[in-house]
């Protein structure tokens, strides 16, 4: 195959949030822009990028999702394995983008990603009545290199742990999964999952969000026992030798990109920041390697931090991935911008 023709793993989108208003009353500057009709953005004056898809900042929660994720829900009904991370510093939209604020207080047109991936999944289930649906959800947290089960809390630190099958199919063990029936089920956990949620206080945004939220929802798929009856297998070739098709997807919220310096700083925060910082260039490093064409050959360093080992089945292979880089348009966060567009850049 002509490598132009081979399948790219991980698609790239950024996407420019709005000034907010309080950015306005200061007179923020706007320092990024789309170039029309292309998918090319320009930061400052003349640093322009190229990536798969490009959303400015009149785009929609319903274009993100149509656009972006749509395709992924599909391929997840199919059998794949699929993954939505959203990057970039604190402020930048990563949490409005991927829909896990308070749900119920957000209007139905600004709702984000994962509400909108729920409904359809529960639409198709509804919709084809000839397969049993098996639904799980969990909800994991990776903080300063450790794991927090958002579903359970009081489960330990130490009763969580990664584990690779004999497939080859991550599993976090001590993880809580829920069995669930609905949509509205799914969003109560998201919920809950939501408001347990790590936060700390910086200079720079009091809730500043320094994990990684990892939403994951699990689907197992059977042909209903009165539909084998009903359809001979020559009919149905795709069921003929399969008897369970089992994939998840995971929606993943990373901490903020932010450098330690600017946002001032010092000892445990510090420290901090040094680990998170870690996982993502580890995420980042996992992704460059992917995009190697050479990589059949590349060593993929997954085991490097633990988002990219919790990752590992669903991103590569045969899983889809995109990363949306979520970006402030004001010219005091320019430094940060440039710094997301150039990781972005990377993970091409
Ligand atoms: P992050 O999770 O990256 O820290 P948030 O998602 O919390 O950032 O967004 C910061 C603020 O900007 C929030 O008030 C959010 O509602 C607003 N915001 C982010 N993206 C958009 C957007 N595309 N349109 C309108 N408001 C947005
Ligand atoms: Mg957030």
């Amino acid at each position: 195959m002509e490598s132009g023709m081979e399948e790219i793993p991980v698609k790239v989108a950024v996407r420019i949030r709005p000034l907010l208003s309080r950015e306005v009353l200061h007179n923020h500057q706007v320092c990024v822009r789309l170039v029309p009709n292309t998918q090319q953005i320009i930061i400052g004056k003349d640093r322009v990028f190229t990536f798969d898809f490009v959303f400015g900042k009149n785009s929609t929660q319903e274009e993100v999702y149509t656009v972006c994720i749509k395709p992924l829900l599909v391929s997840l009904t199919e059998g794949y394995n699929a993954t939505v991370f959203a990057y970039g510093q604190t402020g930048s939209g990563k949490t409005y983008t991927i829909g896990g604020g308070h749900i119920a207080s957000v209007a139905e047109n600004e709702k984000g990603i994962i509400p909108r991936a729920i409904q359809e999944l529960f639409q198709h289930i509804s919709e084809n009545r000839n397969i049993d649906f098996h639904v799980k959800v969990s909800y994991i947290e990776v903080y300063k290199e450790e794991l927090r089960d958002l579903l359970e809390l009081e489960t330990s630190v130490k009763e969580l742990h990664i584990r690779e099958d004999e497939k080859g199919n991550t599993v976090i063990v001590g993880a809580k999964e829920f069995q669930v029936e609905c949509a509205d089920e799914v969003i109560s956990l998201l919920e809950s999952g939501n408001a347990a949620r790590h936060t700390g206080t910086t200079q720079m945004n009091e809730h500043s969000s320094r994990s990684h939220a990892i939403f994951t929802i699990s689907i197992c798929q059977k042909q209903s026992a009165e539909s084998q009856r009903n359809t001979d297998a020559a009919q149905d070739s795709s069921w003929k030798s399969i008897q369970m098709i089992a994939s998840k997807f995971h929606f993943v919220d990373l901490a903020g990109s932010e450098r330690v310096t600017k946002t001032g700083n010092t000892g445990e925060r510090f420290k901090e920041s040094i680990q998170i910082n870690s996982g993502l260039l580890a995420l980042g490093n996992v992704i460059s390697a992917l995009g190697d064409p050479k990589r059949k050959s590349v060593h993929i360093p997954y085991r490097d931090a633990k988002i990219t080992r919790i990752l590992k089945d669903s991103l590569g292979g045969n899983a889809k991935t995109v990363m949306i880089a979520c970006i402030s348009p004001s010219s005091s966060d320019f430094d940060e911008s440039l710094n997301s567009l150039k990781y972005a850049n990377r993970a091409k």
